[in-house]
C-alpha cells in the first residue's frame, strides 16, 4: 500500500517556487485536470458527465493524440473547458537533453495550447523549468487519483479523493481508455458539491 502510493514521483514544491501545485483559494474551490488524452474511448464519456454536472476542467492533451483527434480537441474547446500542453511524445524530463525535451512542448504547441505546461510523470529538471516557466504556467497537482491503476482501483481513487480534497486542489485524472475515473467522476463530484465545494479553473 505505501509503495504503491510513492511509487509515481511527487514532484519537490520548494525546487519550482513560480509553478502551481494548488490554487491560491481559501474558498471551497477545486480545478479537475485530465492528463494524456484526448481518447475517443474515454474523452466524449467524460465530457458528457461534466457537461451533467455543469463543471468545467482543464485538459492537459498530449500533442501526438491532440494531432489525431483534432474533432476531439475542438469539442473540449466549444464545451467550454481549458486545453493544456503536456507535450508532444510523454518524454521524461529526467531522462531527456534539455533542447530535445524543449522542442517536443514546442512541437505539441501546435496542437494544444501555449501558455499552461503540466510535466509529463511530473518529472522536470531545473534547467528545464527555468527555461520554461519564462513561456509557460506551470502546472503540477496536490492529489493524484490513481485512476490509471486498474490495481488501485474505482473505488479507492473515489475514497481518495473524497478524503483528500480541500480548498484551493487541484486533482490529476486521466481521459485515457483504460482510466477508472469514468466510474467514479460523477460521484465524486456529486459528493464535493454537497459538501460545498466548486470546480473552477481560475488557476
Ligand atoms: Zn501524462
Amino acid at each position: 500500500m505505501i509503495m504503491r502510493l510513492f511509487r509515481p514521483f511527487f514532484p519537490a514544491r520548494w525546487l519550482f517556487q513560480e509553478a502551481l501545485f494548488r490554487m491560491r483559494s481559501p474558498e471551497k474551490t477545486a480545478c479537475l485536470t485530465f492528463d494524456d488524452g484526448p481518447h475517443p474511448a474515454s474523452t466524449p464519456e467524460l465530457l458528457d458527465v461534466l457537461d451533467t454536472m455543469n463543471v468545467k476542467a482543464l485538459f492537459f492533451c498530449s500533442g501526438s493524440q491532440a494531432e489525431k483527434y483534432p474533432e476531439l480537441i475542438n469539442e473540449i474547446k466549444q464545451k467550454g473547458h481549458l486545453i493544456g500542453n503536456h507535450g508532444y511524445s510523454h518524454l521524461n524530463g529526467w531522462k531527456t537533453s534539455d533542447k530535445l525535451y524543449c522542442e517536443d512542448i514546442d512541437i505539441a504547441s501546435q496542437f494544444t495550447s501555449d501558455n499552461l505546461f503540466r510535466p509529463p510523470y511530473g518529472r522536470l529538471s531545473i534547467s528545464q523549468y527555468n527555461h520554461l516557466k519564462k513561456i509557460f504556467k506551470i502546472v503540477f497537482w496536490d492529489i493524484m487519483s490513481y485512476d490509471f491503476d486498474q490495481g488501485f482501483g474505482a473505488d479507492r481513487s473515489l475514497h481518495l479523493l473524497n478524503r483528500k480534497i480541500r480548498p484551493g486542489t487541484i486533482i490529476v485524472l486521466h481521459d485515457t481508455p483504460d482510466s477508472t475515473c469514468k466510474v467514479f467522476l460523477k460521484d465524486f463530484i456529486e459528493r464535493s458539491v454537497s459538501k460545498g465545494y466548486r470546480f473552477s479553473l481560475a488557476i
